[in-house]
């Protein structure tokens, strides 16, 4: 794109927009692309142009970008009942419908739900809730969570502090008090030298027992993360991660909050990545591919244990001071249960665990080539990292800016992947088929091979 030949729609974004995760003083020159159209698993711009959309828009359109019968069950809903709440003791049947199926599939223990809009309020809700918990039984020091380095939970001041990406806290006077971060679960960055796997998670396990002692259980409500990082990098975790968390935090009374929003139906093989890992949640958080995003919602799963405490304080003070006005309205959750209808019906989680082989195995073939230092994920989830120097490690300096043209010239060929700082993640739609799984690998290979060729002839 160049000034010559940006649309009139691109020249009035440039001039009037300003755009989340986006350098803006590139954006009033450039302008963005503009995306008119969905079909499938792929995205038109406005000269027509393909896309495959390799990362499911945000890691979201689980069922691809043209699911008629998501259409459908908005169309209805918005004709039977567009708009209500559930404020005070109001309900409407999709919200009421919606929680039952949540809390059948939910994994272990998991009994309430709690709507919201978006992923970020969902986690801002949930410290709400876990200082309105234990103020309400007496623990009014037990409030601080610990996170993780490069975790995501969203951008409000509070899930933003949450997470431990330095994008989110720069210049934005975050994080907040009361949010300890510990180790990131990467081995391959992280681990030491002749350290095994287990080992790398026993001793990330002992640092977070150290950390508690030192800051003492009684002030601590909870641990956050998500079973794989996603926006941090897609970061799958050693081989013993959770298990050895889970019983730290057991042993000192420390909820764990599973953060699903990326994982949550499907994405890994199995309808949680909970499962995958063993991990029994006491608060649960989902979104994205909740409704394949076609419209805004996230739930907050607790256990009865945690509702108890929350309800009590409720009948003393009188009510819950907390809610969002469209939280769980009737058409996103109408969709949502259209969704996992859909989603349930067609056999989708399976699907992803047959087919997602091609992905991973085929990303593979990239371990050896000289820009790529890791290729991990699971299902159809991963992150390839760029790397300098393979031998050492070394990251590009600066970091992101090849990961940047790596992604630019996927674009240039009609794949869009996302690359995070030297990292790129590719997340397809869940309804991706095999072609253009092999579409997705070659292009990405290309785009490697051309990169490496323009830095080889850089510095020669
Ligand atoms: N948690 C995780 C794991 C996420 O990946 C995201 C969004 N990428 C969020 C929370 C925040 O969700 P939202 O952008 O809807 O606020």
């Amino acid at each position: 794109m160049d000034l010559e030949t940006i649309t009139s729609r691109q020249a009035i974004d440039a001039a009037r927009m300003l755009h989340p995760y986006a350098d803006a003083r590139l954006n009033e020159k450039l302008g963005p692309l503009v995306v008119v159209r969905g079909r499938g698993a792929c995205v038109y711009d406005e000269a027509g142009t393909e896309y495959i959309e390799g990362l499911a828009g945000l890691w979201c359109v689980a069922l691809g970008f043209s699911e008629q019968r998501l259409i459908d069950a908005a169309a209805r809903q918005l004709a039977e009942l567009p708009f209500y709440h559930l404020f005070g003791n109001k309900s409407h049947r999709p919200a009421i419908e919606l929680a039952e199926k949540l809390v059948e599939l939910a994994p272990g223990r998991l009994e309430r739900v709690f709507y919201t809009n978006s992923g970020s309020e969902a986690n801002d809700t949930v410290v709400k809730f876990l200082h309105y918990y234990n103020n309400a039984r007496g623990r009014t020091a037990k409030k601080k969570i610990i996170s993780r380095q490069r975790a995501y939970h969203g951008v409000t001041t509070v899930s933003a502090s949450l997470g431990g990406l330095p994008i989110n806290h720069r210049d934005f006077d975050i994080p907040i008090p009361g949010v300890l971060h510990v180790a990131c679960p990467h081995y391959w960055k992280f681990g030491r030298p002749g350290e095994s796997e287990e080992a790398f998670a026993n001793r990330l396990a002992q640092e977070l027992e150290d950390l508690i002692a030192k800051e003492g259980a009684d002030t601590i409500a909870a641990f956050i993360g998500e079973p794989i990082n996603g926006a941090g990098g897609v970061i799958t975790p050693p081989a013993g991660y959770w298990p050895a968390v889970e019983a730290v935090c057991r042993r000192h009374d420390i909820l764990l909050v599973i953060d699903e929003v990326i994982t949550g139906f499907g994405r890994t093989g199995r309808m949680f990545a909970s499962e995958l890992y063993g991990i029994e949640p006491d608060v649960l958080v989902l979104s994205k591919q909740l409704t394949s995003a076609y419209q805004p919602l996230a739930a907050v799963l607790m256990t009865d244990e945690l509702y108890q405490g929350i309800a009590g304080n409720t009948a003393k003070i009188g009510a819950l001071g907390h809610g969002f006005t469209s939280g769980g309205n009737p058409v996103s959750t109408a969709v949502a249960l259209e969704n996992i209808r859909i989603i349930e019906e067609r056999g989708v989680v399976a699907r992803v665990a047959e087919i997602a082989p091609l992905l991973q195995e085929g990303l593979r073939r990239f371990a050896d080539h000289p820009l790529v230092g890791e290729v991990r994920g699971i299902g159809l989830i991963a992150g390839a990292e760029l790397v300098a120097d393979r031998a050492s490690r070394q990251p590009f300096d600066p970091v992101g800016r090849v990961g940047a043209h790596v992604a630019q010239r996927c674009q240039a060929h009609g794949l869009i992947l996302r690359a995070i700082g030297d990292t790129i993640a590719i997340c397809p739609p869940l309804i991706v088929d095999e072609k253009q799984i092999s579409t997705i690998v070659d292009t990405l290979g290309r785009a490697l091979d051309e990169i490496q060729a323009a830095l080889s002839r850089d510095a020669n």
